[in-house]
């Protein structure tokens, strides 16, 4: 009795679909202008420069702060 094996198919290989670069550059800067303002929330946001006053900015991402070798306290 003959088993049936599957036989693979010719098949040529696909390439990728190509972003432009011009399609990607308006995320690229959104996003990053996103972490830059995280990054300020994160490492920078206490003392006299804090954009929103009082500590709780500061106590929401304190954990993030040490981890990322920021100057706290
Ligand atoms: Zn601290």
């Amino acid at each position: 009795m003959a088993q049936h094996v599957a036989q693979p198919t010719a098949t040529t290989p696909v390439a990728p679909a190509k972003l432009p670069l011009t399609a990607i550059a308006p995320w690229a800067v959104f996003f990053g202008i996103l972490m830059l303002v995280l990054l300020y929330f994160v490492g920078a946001e206490q003392g006299a420069t804090s954009v929103i006053s009082g500590a709780e900015v500061h106590e929401w991402v304190h954990d993030g702060r040490h981890l990322l070798g920021f100057p706290c306290h």
